[in-house]
């Protein structure tokens, strides 16, 4: 599928070349950007007028989105995602780049099952890239091979999911990891505070009560095997309260390397909801939603840059994993097909807000990582193939009615009328996505489904 087409009136947003322009042309051909310029005039492309309204906001065209944190299921989960099927729900949502985490069954804590991952990505319509176990089997005993599963392709280490191995061997994994240039991502829970909390539940990940300081306590003892190892970069992943941001606050003052993710959910949801899901235990998640004050510190939090970019968690599960007695379902709800319109409704980062959302789903995530990983840098180019996505912030639409691309439909959203709708999604020169809502002149070829 090819185009050929100048785009009026676009807001243009490159965080990394400081960029951020209203009212412009772009000139898309053969899913390159050929020229963005405040008037083009080409005999060569018809024009499609998107302008708006002043004082409306403008469709924006920005580098493809990255998120760092993904669950694809694949191996061992095909009923839920695949890495195909995950895959085309992140062009959905504008996301080019994904990290898929490590807690598939089997855990890819080998290079071997790095390998594995590496080429199940090779065909995805986005990048897909792997991270590997930090400890054998996510069970915080053993630590991985870090130096050949780095040379397999890991873009970070992490046991997400779980959170078992003790302080000593974080420090341990830390300094490891530093030698490979790689980061390492924490699941910030303490097992054994959620385990005292729900002593009837067997497994620590279905535990339904997890109080704030599960998190803030765990966050504290990855600092200090920071401080312990002396060298390396912690990532905290998916931070839901307060308490722990403060602790991050206080590490950034004394300049530990150390960054911080918050999820789409935790950016727009709060308990009590007001009307319940069906069955309740579509908003059971890791950590659990908390407070509408933990919510707004988490805003307040990402707006000023103490949390540095936004990542989805999508965790999706089969439907018969949700259903039950709330403390046996699974925890985590899909999100990559939602995440930018739950940010602009429900998290309110619309308007002045959101070139700085922008920048926490491009620049932001792309920092954390670091070149090493694999990342290609989130940046407009001219007339080579680059990534990039080009969504709507007014355009209104309801969660499922139109089929989710992702397997699972695991999401308290289901039915809710969300603002924000990506049009177009290109990766790499090649159009990954298509809205139905973008009727676009000079289109060439429309794919079979
Ligand atoms: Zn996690």
């Amino acid at each position: 599928m090819t185009v050929n087409v100048v785009l009026r009136g676009i807001r243009v947003i490159d965080p990394l070349a400081g960029r951020d322009q209203v009212d412009m042309d772009v000139w898309l051909r053969s899913g390159r950007i050929e020229a963005i310029e405040r008037r083009i005039r080409t005999d060569q492309a018809p024009t499609l007028d998107l302008a708006r309204a002043p004082g409306l906001p403008e469709v924006v065209l920005c580098p493809g989105f990255i998120d760092l944190h993904t669950h694809l299921r694949e191996p061992g989960g095909e009923a839920a995602e695949t890495v195909q099927s995950g895959a085309e729900a992140a062009a959905v949502g504008g996301f080019t780049q994904v990290v898929a985490m490590a807690n598939t069954r089997p855990a890819i804590d080998t290079p071997e099952r790095l390998a594995d991952s590496r080429r199940r990505a090779r065909l995805a319509p986005v990048r897909v890239l792997s991270a590997a176990a930090l400890t054998l089997g996510l069970r915080g005993r053993d630590m991985v091979d870090t130096a050949a599963c780095a040379a397999a392709g890991a873009a970070a280490f992490t046991d997400d999911g779980r959170n078992a191995a003790p302080t000593r061997l974080l420090a341990e994994a830390l300094r490891a990891a530093a030698e490979v240039d790689r980061v390492v991502l924490v699941h910030p829970e303490d097992e054994a505070m959620v385990t005292a909390a729900n002593p009837d539940v067997p497994s620590v990940m279905r535990c339904p009560h997890r109080p704030p300081d599960c998190e803030v306590v765990a966050v504290e003892q990855a600092l200090r095997a920071l401080t312990q190892a002396g060298r390396g970069r912690l990532h905290l992943q998916h931070l839901s309260c307060a308490g722990s941001l403060e602790l991050l606050r206080t590490a950034r003052e004394l300049d530990f390397p150390v960054t911080a993710e918050v999820t789409p959910h935790h950016l727009s949801m709060w308990l009590p909801f007001e009307r319940e899901p069906d069955p309740p235990s579509l908003r059971k998640v890791n950590p659990p939603l908390r407070t509408e004050q933990d919510r707004r510190a988490l805003v307040e939090g990402l707006r000023e840059g103490l949390i540095d970019a936004v990542a989805t968690d999508h965790a999706p599960h089969p439907a018969e994993d949700k259903v039950g007695d709330y403390a046996d379902t699974a925890p985590g709800m899909i999100g990559l097909e939602t995440a930018l319109a739950t940010c602009l409704t429900l998290g309110g980062m619309g308007g002045e807000w959101l070139p700085t959302l922008v920048e926490r789903l491009t620049a932001g995530p792309w920092r954390v990582l670091g070149a090493a990983a694999g990342l290609r840098e989130p940046r407009l180019r001219l007339g080579q193939p680059c990534s990039f996505v080009l969504f709507d912030p007014e355009e209104e639409w309801e969660v499922g009615a139109e089929p989710l691309r992702s397997r699972s439909g695991n999401t308290p959203l289901l039915g809710v009328r969300l603002r924000g709708r990506v049009l177009l999604t290109v990766h790499e020169g090649t159009i990954a996505h298509l809205s139905p809502a973008l009727e676009l002149p000079g289109l060439t070829a429309i794919p079979s489904a």
